[in-house]
């Protein structure tokens, strides 16, 4: 390919709280983590939400012990990058479906955290090549976009709202890492030592996936270099945005 890669524009960082849902224990680690780390840094309060706990992950390993370990694993990884809220919904590793359920589910942590910017993964069928996305990626992406809307409207699980929890309309845009249509990315450059770190925390689970040569710096490194091209710095992690304001 001999075509210039499209330029990335720069993601606003006018913001203090966000909310990252996604699927499993150790998505955020394969795009999103550098960038959290660097938010982190700058004094942001960023909570991470698992739609499951990754118990159907490894081969070799039983779900009721799997479920323990990668909970574990994954609020070490969170630790690593300054998070220290992580909310584990419990719903089966897997089998996802994309649908009312699973859009309350998300919308009642929305009207809990009541966030600025909410993260979630590649909701695209496919990395950009020939590479499928796994379903229930795609099921908890295309629920959040959903989720985030029913969360400001008060006649929509209106079961929700007792005990103190309100309608939460505030939320200006929903940021999908790992998009083969990305189209913005923030400066990692400083950060990517704490992504690798977190990615490394997910131990028991990238030895259960058996890959022989993975290696997790080297395949941060690859990704943040050529997302980092595309935005003018060494770093860097991309992002498909998808405003939810009007107007924009
Ligand atoms: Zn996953």
């Amino acid at each position: 390919m001999s075509e210039r890669p499209e330029p990335l524009e720069a993601l606003p960082e006018d913001w203090s709280t966000a909310l990252c849902v996604v699927a499993h224990p150790d998505d955020l680690e394969y795009g999103a983590a550098a960038a959290i780390a660097r938010w982190t840094g700058q004094g942001k309060r960023v909570v991470y939400c698992m739609v499951t706990s990754g118990e159907a992950g490894i081969d070799g390993m039983h779900p009721d012990e799997c479920r323990t370990v990668r909970e574990a694993e994954q609020v070490e990884s969170a630790r690593v990058v300054g998070v220290d809220e992580v909310d584990f919904l419990g719903l089966p590793d897997g089998v996802l479906e994309y649908g009312v359920p699973l859009r309350a589910a998300i919308a009642e942590v929305v009207r809990r955290h009541r966030p600025e910017v909410v993260i979630t993964g590649n909701l695209r069928d496919t990395w950009g090549g020939a590479n499928l996305n796994q379903a229930d990626h795609i099921a908890v992406g295309k629920a959040v976009l959903d989720a985030v809307r029913d969360a400001g409207n008060r006649w929509i699980f209106a079961d929700q709202l007792t005990g103190g929890l309100e309608p939460w309309g505030g939320v200006r845009a929903v940021w999908a890492f790992g998009s083969p249509q990305s189209t913005h990315a923030v400066d990692t450059t400083d950060s990517l030592e704490a992504g690798v770190a977190s990615l490394e925390a997910h131990r028991a689970y990238i030895d259960g996936l058996g890959w022989e040569h993975f290696d997790p710096r080297e395949f941060l490194e690859g990704n943040a270099r050529q997302a980092g091209q595309r935005l003018g710095v060494a770093f860097a992690a991309a992002f498909e945005v998808f405003p939810m304001g009007w107007g924009e």
